[in-house]
């Protein structure tokens, strides 16, 4: 059975009856209950009754209960309850200024009709992990925190990540006051009517010294543990990916009056190089997406006069990225001179290859294995995290749940119930080894 979809909000997780309230009873129900009972809570929020999918965009009312919800969850516990300088919202046990803190956690924010599980299943095991912890009886030595990025999904103002990076300095201040939304207000001007005072944003370098792990639980946006049959995997790297805008211009002319032989249409060669794009990724093992196209004039009776089209692409390594984008490009401008068009190929963003610390990695192996003796999957992924921009900074590693049918950023998103509760005692053992 899966949790979240098609059961109105109100999945039958076995723990109704027992209802402990957040928090003060947490620490004493069975392993898993905690979590079900914030699943719970949080399912409904954001989510369009229409479409099914979630629609928690950063800084909008769904983000504001969401994040109400994360501090109830810490102040229920107990937790000292802070927001940081980029809105950020922390919960820690201990004294963070202890230093070496062990940190989990992820986001709570979606993309456009996301699903229920990427990022709150990382916040809610967080803090399922840490009841369970407590249950266990567990003796920590080292301050631990969890926490929830704002605006990691890029939703709103078309960056991904706004939390992470200006924690880290990945993202400048005056970047971040430039960016708008679809209808035109800034960052700043969001921020402040949630109630955060903009001018504070900025890198944190002291915040991130005192952080000695941070640890991201997250549903697998793929199938490769379904595919080895395991619940719970680890994170090798993500991949380097990257956005190019390929502009062909063409000519514009009556649909119904233009000879076929005598056309400049951009149209062809676009649709020439979606095909060429699928190509050279199915080659290289990659991955290559146009998802996002602007038609000009964009009449139903016009031949066009331009079309953009946006290519996303991602591979395991920059040399096969290098060659699928190289391999594409090389084919649209056949394509384009073959018709007439002319093409401008324009990179918007690139992301290198992240490489999680190993030793981290490593260490998380050696605690996931040690009662069973078997070995967690080792996995790379395409998608971005808070985790990877963190990297840079700090040493960081990912935890990955099954999804049984890989779908993500979508109302479908799925994974099982005892995937999550293995994903939560996994945390929890991750969280013990490193933390007590
Ligand atoms: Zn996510």
């Amino acid at each position: 059975m899966t949790l979240g979809f098609g059961e109105g909000g109100n999945p039958s997780v076995g723990v109704r009856g027992s209802s402990p309230t957040a928090g003060s009873a947490a620490h004493t129900v069975k392993s898993g209950s905690s979590f079900h009972e914030m699943w719970r809570e949080l399912l409904p929020v954001g989510r369009d009754a229409d479409s099914g999918g979630y629609r928690r965009y950063a800084w909008t009312g769904p983000d504001a209960e969401c994040r109400a919800w994360f501090k109830e969850q810490a102040e229920g516990r107990g937790l000292a309850y802070e927001v940081d300088r980029n809105g950020n919202q922390w919960a820690w046990l201990g004294d963070p200024a202890a230093g070496d803190a062990v940190v989990t956690g992820s986001h709570l924010d979606s993309v456009p009709d996301g699903g229920a599980f990427d990022g709150p299943l990382g916040v809610v095991s967080s803090f399922a992990a840490l009841d369970e912890l407590l249950r266990r009886g567990a003796r920590f030595t080292k301050p631990l925190a969890i926490v929830n990025f704002g605006d990691e999904e890029g939703a709103r103002f078309g960056l991904a990540c706004v939390g992470s990076r200006l924690t880290s300095g990945a993202l400048t201040v005056a970047d971040a006051h430039r960016l708008t939304d679809g209808d035109g207000v800034s960052l700043p001007r969001a921020m402040a009517a949630a109630g955060y005072d903009p001018e504070a944003i900025g890198p944190d370098p002291e915040r991130l010294a005192k952080i000695g792990a941070f640890v991201e639980l997250h549903v697998e946006q793929g199938r490769a543990l379904d595919l080895s049959g395991d619940r719970v995997g680890i994170a090798s790297a993500i991949w380097p990916h990257g956005r190019w805008r390929f502009d062909f211009r063409g000519e514009a002319n009556h649909a119904g009056t233009t000879r076929l032989a005598d056309r400049h249409d951009p149209m062809l060669s676009y649709a020439e190089t979606v095909l060429a794009a699928r190509r050279e990724a199915e080659l290289a093992g990659a991955v290559a997406t146009f998802g996002k196209i602007a038609v000009d004039p964009n009449g139903v009776n016009a031949i066009p006069s331009r079309v953009r089209g946006w290519l996303d692409s991602r591979a395991a390594d920059q040399e096969t990225l290098d060659t699928v984008v190289g391999g594409i490009e090389k084919a649209a401008r056949e394509y384009a001179d073959a018709h007439g068009v002319d093409l401008d190929v324009v990179r918007e963003s690139f992301t290198p290859v992240v490489e999680f610390d190993h030793a981290l990695r490593d260490e998380l192996g050696r605690i996931l294995g040690r009662d069973t003796g078997l070995t967690v999957p080792v996995l790379g992924t395409g998608a971005g995290h808070d985790a990877g921009i963190l990297s840079g900074s700090i040493p960081t590693a990912m935890l990955f749940v099954r999804n049984p049918t890989g779908v993500s950023h979508s109302p479908a998103e799925s994974a099982a119930e005892d995937d999550c509760v293995a994903g939560v005692d996994a945390l929890a053992d991750v969280l013990e080894g490193l933390a007590c």
